[in-house]
This record gives C-alpha cells, structure tokens and sequence, in this order.
C-alpha cells in the first residue's frame, strides 16, 4: 500500500482522508515524526494546502497530503475563510459562539465550507484538489457529531446539520470527501 502522511494534527481530519482514501496507508505526521507547527502564511486555501503538503514532505522524504479548509458566510464577506480556525482566538466552541454573535439580526445565513489539497511528492511532483459544500448557518448548535463548525452547518445536500450526520454521510458530500476524490481521479 502506498504510503502518505497526512500534514495535520487534526484527528477528525486524519479519519476523514482515512476514510475517503482507502487504498492508501495515511500515517499522521507526528507518527513520521513530524512536530513542527507549519505557519499557514498563504492568502488562499490552496496557497496553504501547498505551504504544509511541501513542508511536511520536505522533512520526511515520504509523499505528503494536507488539506486547508475554512467555512466561508455570505453575509460576513467570505469570513471566517481562511482565518477559520482562529476565528475566536479560541477554542471550536468560541468560534461558533463569534459567529452565531456577528450574524445576529442577519437574514441571510448562505455559507459554505471550502478545502484545498495538496498532495507533494519528493521529486517535486504537485497535486491539487479543491472541493465546497453548501448549506445554512443554523440559529443554534445541532448535534454532536464532527468537529468545528459543524454542528452550525445545515447542509443542502443532506438537509440536516453535519453535527447531525454520520461520518459516512459527512464524507459523501463534504468539502474534504469532494476535494479527495477530485484529487483520487489526478493519481
Ligand atoms: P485548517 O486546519 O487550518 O485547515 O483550519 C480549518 C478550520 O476550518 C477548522 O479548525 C474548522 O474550524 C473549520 N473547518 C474546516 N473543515 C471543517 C469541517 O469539515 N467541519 C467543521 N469545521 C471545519
């Protein structure tokens, strides 16, 4: 089985390319020994993916996957976007409570997430991928499943929260399940 290492310390995201990429060994990169933080300079999703597939690669000699994703809102301009991690400054909980905060009173509650991938390979080979999901900013918190903003997504495609889905059923039409089954058909 080919092996890659997946630029994240994200479990959720590591079961996700798990998940989706199944003739593949994804190792994390703390398991290939990998513990820097890779600071995400890029002004794009794709611009990030590359930055953090092409350092981790770098260091460990084996092909390297990363993804760099963000939930996008109409009503606030595209944000939180790429600043969608550190939104809050928090934790998860606090970007989901900044966000149901800076859309009180909006009627217009249209978003959707984003992933870039960037799949790098020693000999400088690059591959990228881009996927988008769209949905509804939720008044309050549905589910429990997922990670981030999740359980605030109510998705078009499955006309329910992603907190709400199954991980299967997240996979089928996420932004990240869209991005790696782009990126399945480049190999
Ligand atoms: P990254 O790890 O720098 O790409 O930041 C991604 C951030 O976007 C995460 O910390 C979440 O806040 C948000 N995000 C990305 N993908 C998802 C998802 O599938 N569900 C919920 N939130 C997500």
């Amino acid at each position: 089985m080919k092996k890659v290492v997946a630029a994240t310390g994200n479990k959720h995201k590591l079961e996700e390319f798990r998940a989706i990429l199944s003739g593949w060994e994804v190792v994390s990169a703390a398991d290939a020994g990998f513990f820097d933080d890779v600071e995400e300079t890029g002004k794009t999703f794709a611009e990030n993916a590359v930055i953090k597939a092409r350092a981790v690669c770098r260091a460990t000699g084996f092909p390297a996957l990363a993804d760099d994703s963000g939930l996008c809102v109409e009503a606030l301009g595209g944000e939180p976007g790429i600043y969608s991690a550190r939104y809050s400054g928090g934790d998860d909980a606090q970007n989901r409570a900044l966000l149901l905060k800076n859309l009180q009173g909006k009627e217009n509650r249209s978003a959707y997430f984003a992933s870039a991938i960037a799949l790098a390979f020693p000999d400088g080979t690059l591959l990228e991928a881009e996927g988008k999901t769209h949905g509804e900013i939720l008044f309050s918190e549905c589910g429990n499943n997922g990670f981030g903003y999740d359980s605030l997504f109510y998705s078009v495609d499955l006309k329910k929260s992603f907190g709400e889905a199954t991980e299967e059923e997240k996979n089928s039409v996420s932004h990240r399940g869209r991005a790696l089954r782009a990126l399945e058909k480049l190999l």
